[in-house]
């Protein structure tokens, strides 16, 4: 339950959530709930009250409480930090909760495969913000694939909440109503789905206006529009050298109005998910996907994932930052104790979900993108897909289980082999200061972390050795 000062807030909060009379029906008169409590935090003081910031210049708390079960946030405005359903509330205090009661509460996006079969498969992943969620689980497939009856369904873009069932299956709802996507980039050649989703029943923050009365942000048009109102009210033009849209200019939009929202996406029972993907934004040393051997090296994995800065020069080589499960920011306790509980959420299921890593921004020489990426991203998928059936065929690497050039589906692409090799190198001295990087985080964890990571970075280095000094899939 949200009690706010803004407007912004409720409206969003409107689309974000099942919120009203049907929500305090359910709660009854004596359900649990967790009071949030929100206020922009304007500046009271004589001559200040027109700072024309919806928000407080000076000051900003943003402040949990898992153990009492409740949010204070004041004097920002901005998303995460204002619409507290979302990660305040959804992960940090949902993953406490989640720990005490056995479940996960996940920073994943959860999507739906639907082979020509009609072969049903749903899979949840989680990666850092900025690399690809909104737009994986909203993937078109290539025409080859959708000719020929593949599916591509979403349930959610951000966040998942995960239980074991009876069944010993394990099952995800999407606990938002809404998308709150990123607007620069979207467009209908990089995301069409998304553009659908946000023709009506929307939201748009700090985006420009067009003299039409339309909205427009960077990367929506090839052309930008002759004149605008940029995000600050101000006149713009393409030559006036600033940025018409704010960089992290957001859509609220309905889940609901998704061409490609899955049928299941509001049954309370949630979908199973036969498979996890960890992946965050690496220009070297990951592989474009593995998939772990066991469960405990699929949370190893996730616990060392990392991510790039996107580069600011051409040709600065980002620095990586360790993002464990996408979750650093999000985690509502002990990063080393969250560990723990994923390891022990796999011990209890008789058949865990298979986990993958993948990385779709390895880049060549010239700072290039290797992988197109986006809707190309289903040759990975089905191969992921096929491999949690335990169909597909792969090879040991030192890192994983991994496919062949043969093993994944090229119709309709021309992607060559030595490409694709390129992308699946595994380095032995690169893989050598990579796993030393891995203990940079483990040793700031050191007193809470689980000992089966540490086992894992030892025959993760054997596995190095074992292998040629530069393995590639070529080699086998
Ligand atoms: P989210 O914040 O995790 O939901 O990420 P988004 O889906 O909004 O994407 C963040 C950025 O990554 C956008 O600029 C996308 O264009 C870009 N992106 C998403 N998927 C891919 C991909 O497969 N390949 C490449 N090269 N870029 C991608
Ligand atoms: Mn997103």
């Amino acid at each position: 339950m949200e009690l706010s000062d803004s407007p912004y807030v409720a409206v969003n909060m409107q689309i974000m959530t099942r919120m009203g009379r049907k929500v305090l029906d359910v709660l009854g008169p004596d359900g649990n709930f967790v009071p949030c409590l929100h206020s922009v935090g304007m500046p009271l003081e004589p001559g200040q009250a027109d700072v024309p910031w919806p928000c407080n210049p000076n000051e900003k708390y943003i402040v949990h409480f898992p153990e009492e079960r409740a949010i204070w946030s004041y004097g920002s405005g901005y998303g995460g930090n204002a619409l507290l359903g979302k990660k305040c509330f959804a992960l940090r205090i949902a993953s406490v909760l989640a720990r005490d009661e056995g479940w996960l509460a996940e920073h994943m996006l959860i999507l739906g495969v639907e082979s020509p079969q009609g072969e049903k498969t749903y899979v949840a992943a989680a990666f850092p913000s900025a690399c690809g969620k909104t737009n994986f689980a909203m993937l078109i497939p290539p025409t080859t694939f959708s000719d020929e009856g593949w599916k591509v369904t979403t349930v959610g873009d951000d966040i998942a909440w995960i239980k074991a069932g009876a069944d010993g299956k394990i099952h995800a709802i999407n606990p938002e109503n809404g998308f709150f996507g990123v607007a620069p980039g979207t467009s209908e050649r990089s995301n069409p789905n998304a553009m659908a989703s946000i023709t009506e029943n929307t939201i748009f923050t700090n985006v420009a206006l067009t003299d039409d009365g339309d909205v427009w942000w960077e990367g929506m048009t090839k052309q930008p529009p002759a004149h605008l109102i940029d995000w600050t009210g101000k006149d713009w033009t393409p030559d006036c050298g600033r940025k018409a849209a704010h960089a992290n200019a957001r859509f609220t939009a309905p889940i609901s109005q998704c061409p490609s929202i899955d049928p299941a996406f509001e049954d309370p029972q949630g979908v199973p998910i036969a498979a996890f993907i960890f992946g965050g934004r690496r220009s070297g040393v990951v592989p474009l996907v593995y998939q772990a051997f066991n469960w405990v090296y699929g949370v190893y994995g996730a616990a060392t994932m990392g991510s790039e800065m996107t580069a600011a020069a051409a040709g600065t080589l980002g620095q990586v930052r360790r993002d464990p499960f996408a979750m650093l920011p999000f985690c509502g306790y002990h990063m080393a104790d969250y560990f723990n509980h994923w390891l022990n959420f796999g011990r209890r299921l008789p058949n865990p979900p298979r986990i993958f890593n993948v990385n779709w921004f390895r880049t060549d020489a010239q700072g290039n993108f290797i992988w197109p990426g986006f809707g190309e991203n289903m040759r990975v998928l089905k191969w992921i897909v096929e491999r949690a059936h335990g169909r597909a065929v792969s090879i040991e690497s030192p890192l994983g289980w991994m496919p062949r050039y043969e093993d994944l589906d090229w119709r309709g692409s021309d992607f060559t082999r030595e490409e694709f090799e390129q992308l699946m190198t595994v380095d032995r001295d690169v893989w050598k200061q990579e796993i030393l990087s891995h203990d940079e985080l483990f040793i700031r964890l050191y007193d809470k972390l689980p000992k089966e990571l540490l086992y894992i970075r030892e025959l993760t280095l054997s596995g190095l050795w074992r292998a040629p000094e530069h393995w590639a899939l070529a080699h086998e």
